[in-house]
């Protein structure tokens, strides 16, 4: 059925979507939404509206809330596929661009030599394929997957995230092209590589393989897994061997903190946890998992398997959005910081000792958003963040690897300048201070 006739049908402009979204507040959203799409409106009201579904994190939230699975999302998608035809790409689309210079990833690699992984290029019957973000911008997720896997035992290949894109994140900015055009390259060389299970970090990832390509590309001859599910297949298997007790771990350790986190600068946990018997873990949904894909099960069953910890979250019911998605982080930097602070305050409403992330996106954002309420903090203890872990990264230090390297300064200074040089228009106060302090030299663009 055709988009706005499906509106007209079953929206029932009850605003339960309008109750739960974080970005807009009135339920004359949907109409103008609609006009939009099919051509209504004047020339300033059109406009109005192209600012307006920028603002869209696309978290889902309205989608799994309506009572008709309509929300405002659908329409939000319609309409920036339509203001692309209109105006072509935008810059800010190029940024995810593999074969663009302007591809931000290509811009980091200039600065910082991206992960090499051992395994790349070998055949094998498990394929891990980190993408672009977890070998370019997060590397700590990369670096710690691997790490799992050979705790394990797992034999496996890595496809290099600088050699294959997914495509998926340009194709969600409404560039369909790289995905088009890699797709069925990535599926020959995984079935070249015989192998049977590809895990995938990334949700953009995940989304393309399980979602996007089976639409439109053949011979996916193997199962498609986020790292969240293929550790819950090891840990029914039996491979996964908890070795170090993470609450023992924060007591005993100065590793309260991730190694190299050095933003933070709280260590009241390791001063809390000395009288506590579990630590409270607080995981973070990605939107682009938990509710556009349903996966939000194995991440927590994996978490639940480690002594002496608890999950202060148990199901995602009144999980929220760490603000980095959508394109909000780029064209409204501080609105996604201070949502991402959003999520130090529910984990902290929850009396959590740390957070788990499932995302490169979500991790850097919501240590951005710990980094900025620390410095706008006028005491030491006001706006106390808590540590932020990924997934990988928590559980790889569990079966009892070395804590992986990371430094979240650095994260955050080379994302914000690869912003910096790629768009014109990028103007983020916060981190011209940042970056005054940390690249006295950096030139904008
Ligand atoms: S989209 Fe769904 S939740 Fe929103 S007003 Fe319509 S029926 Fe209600
Ligand atoms: S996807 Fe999220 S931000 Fe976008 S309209 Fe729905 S609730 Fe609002």
């Amino acid at each position: 059925m055709d988009l706005i006739q499906l509106y007209t049908d079953q929206c029932r402009m009850c605003g339960l979507c309008i109750n739960v979204c974080p970005s807009y507040d009135t339920i004359g959203v949907i109409p103008a939404l609609c006009a939009y799409i099919s051509e209504g409106g004047d020339a300033e009201e059109r406009k109005a509206l192209e600012y307006d579904i920028r603002l869209c994190y696309t978290c889902n939230i309205c989608t799994v809330t309506c009572p008709e699975g309509l929300g405002i999302r659908k329409l939000i998608s319609a309409s920036r596929e339509k203001r692309t035809k209109i105006s072509g790409l935008s810059e800010e689309q190029t940024l995810a661009d593999p074969f663009s210079d302007n591809n931000i990833y290509k811009k980091i690699g200039e600065w910082e030599k991206p992960v090499e992984f051992k395994n790349e290029g070998r055949k094998s019957e498990v394929v891990y394929f980190p993408g672009c973000a977890a070998s370019c911008m997060n590397k700590v997720v990369g670096k710690s997957t691997v790490r799992v896997l050979n705790a394990a035992g797992i034999d496996y290949t890595v496809m290099s995230g600088i050699e294959y894109c997914c495509g998926s994140v340009s194709a969600g900015a409404g560039n369909t092209v790289p995905l088009e055009k890699l797709g069925q390259r990535n599926i020959d060389e995984i079935n070249a590589r015989g192998s049977k299970v590809l895990i995938t970090t990334c949700p953009g990832c995940y989304r393309a393989f399980k979602m996007l390509y089976p639409q439109k590309f053949e011979n996916l001859n193997f199962e498609v897994l986020q790292t969240s599910e293929y550790f819950a297949r090891l840990l029914e298997e039996g491979k996964l061997n908890f070795k170090k007790d993470m609450i023992e771990y924060t007591k005993l350790n100065d590793n309260v903190l991730p190694l190299g986190a050095t933003l933070r600068v709280d260590l009241s946990l390791r001063e809390r946890s000395k009288t506590k018997n579990k630590l409270r873990i607080f995981y973070q949904d990605p939107c682009h998992l938990t509710r556009a894909l349903g996966v939000h099960k194995d991440p927590r069953k994996v978490l639940s398997a480690l002594p002496n910890t608890e999950l202060v979250n148990p199901t995602p019911d009144g999980s929220i959005c760490c603000g980095f998605g959508g394109g909000v982080r780029i064209n409204f930097p501080t609105r996604s910081i201070d949502q991402a602070s959003c999520v130090h305050e529910l984990a902290k409403s929850l009396d959590s000792d740390i957070i788990i992330t499932n995302c490169g996106g979500c991790m850097k954002n919501i240590i951005e958003g710990s980094y900025m309420m620390k410095k706008e903090s006028e005491s030491a203890n006001e706006n106390e963040s808590l540590p932020v872990y990924d997934l990988a990264e928590f559980i790889s230090i569990a079966c009892g690897s070395e804590p992986t390297e990371r430094d979240d300064l650095k994260l955050i200074y080379l994302s914000n300048k690869s912003l910096c040089e790629c768009l014109t228009h990028y103007d983020y106060k916060p981190f011209e201070e940042l970056a005054a302090e940390y690249d006295p030299d950096l030139k904008k663009n």
